[in-house]
């Protein structure tokens, strides 16, 4: 039977290749950062890390974790309720419930599995989720584990979102759900207008600010922030593997009550290990920073809208937006892995997309800005988009 399943799997694998859609992984022999260095020490300038605000490999994170590394050990070798919580656990949720302006936090492995454990520790069949068509995975697989009701609306569509509100009248709890900003495109999920519907339709709204969290709307507080609408949000899950440091570790901020049973209930929280006590130390350092000064923010700003003029101005068709996301549009799939080879051939490191990641015939290569970025590095990013032409 094994020789069966090795034949059948390394034919589903081959196929992958022969299709384009085989995901190699390119090696590096560095730290995380704007320059990165692969197997054979060339130097590349590198577009596509979530590292917004250039924390990954930043002196003041690396020293905070390198200190709580030598105070606290290593590892916790327990799960949170047993003997994995430290002080600095129970700190890293306080302050980061206070800072997302939410009356308590916990802690999960990673925001996959603060999304895996959310609704099913909450809903039940009396209740129903409405939720994005563009959702993150985890969101997907983290409502096909809870046994309510599922509808979806078209990406950002508010009448369809409406529309599947009035179908869930009958629920007990209808439960909005959307990603803050959606990492194909850039785009902000509408929460002014989700949270009008949410009060129209007495719905809760659950907000995951993966790709916003510390570096979009006021303070870097998210994307509720930006719209203004931080006191509607029941639930905010985030991830501390991005912007906030990039290492691992992920977040559900939501009402007391919510965390609460969270703790008691969340099968990720109570079946897997704590966060390693060198993320939750370095995590606080992160915070610090943040809370200290939006300069890493408005460097992000500026290095997006200097990549997006200056891509504009070549010529490039963009999605538009503001987001440190910027897609360059190519539309054929080939086209755009064959310019992702040039630029990483010249040095310079952004990763093409296509179906069935993107729709048909929206094939992309994915730019992300990050704060560490110099003018420099941007406008040699730029100059190496033109240079494949
Ligand atoms: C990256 C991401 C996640 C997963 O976060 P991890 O902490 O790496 O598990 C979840 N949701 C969204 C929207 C993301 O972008």
């Amino acid at each position: 039977m094994l020789d069966n399943l090795r034949t059948e799997l390394a034919a589903r694998v081959t196929e992958m290749q022969e299709t384009g859609v085989y995901k190699p992984e390119r090696i590096l022999a560095s730290p995380q950062g704007t320059r990165v260095r692969d197997e054979t020490g060339r130097e590349i300038l590198n577009l596509c890390a979530n590292n917004y605000l250039g924390l990954a490999d930043d002196p003041r994170v690396v020293g905070a974790a390198s200190k709580t590394l030598q105070e606290r050990g290593f590892g916790m070798a327990s799960v949170r309720f047993i003997c994995g919580t430290q002080d600095i656990h129970r700190e890293l949720e306080e302050r980061l419930a206070a800072w997302l302006r939410q009356e308590d936090t916990i802690l999960f492995p990673s925001c996959f599995d603060a999304n895996g454990g959310v609704f099913e520790a909450l809903l039940d069949q009396r209740d129903a989720v409405i939720s994005d068509a563009l959702n993150h995975a985890s969101i997907i697989d983290g409502v096909r584990l809870c046994k309510a009701q599922r509808f979806r609306y078209a990406n950002r569509d508010m009448a369809e979102l409406e529309a599947r509100l009035q179908e869930a009248a009958d629920a007990r709890y209808r439960l909005i759900v959307t990603d803050g900003v959606f990492s194909m495109d850039g785009y902000f999920a509408p929460l002014d207008e989700i949270c009008v519907l949410a009060d129209r339709y007495d719905a809760l709204v659950m907000v995951d600010d993966s790709h916003a969290v510390g570096f979009v709307g006021e303070g870097g507080r998210g994307t509720a922030a930006r719209y203004g609408v931080e006191d509607r949000i029941d639930i905010l899950t985030g991830t501390l593997g991005k912007a906030l440091g990039g290492a691992s570790g992920g977040y559900v901020a939501a009402r007391r009550e919510i965390v609460a049973v969270l703790k008691q209930r969340a099968r990720p929280y109570l079946f897997s290990n704590s966060v390693a006590p060198a993320v939750a130390g370095a995590s606080l350092a992160v915070l610090d920073i943040l809370e200290d000064s939006g300069e890493l923010r408005h460097q992000l700003e500026r290095n997006a809208s200097r990549f997006r003029s200056g891509m504009t101005d070549a010529g490039f068709d963009l999605l538009p937006g503001e987001h440190a996301i910027v897609p360059v549009m190519f539309g054929d799939a080939v086209e755009a892995s064959a310019v992702a080879q040039r630029l990483w051939d010249a040095g310079v490191y952004a990763v093409a997309f296509s179906f069935p990641v993107v729709p048909h015939g929206q094939a992309r290569i994915r730019v992300q800005l990050s704060a560490a970025h110099t003018d420099e590095d941007v406008d040699r990013a730029v100059a190496a988009f033109v240079a494949t032409r």
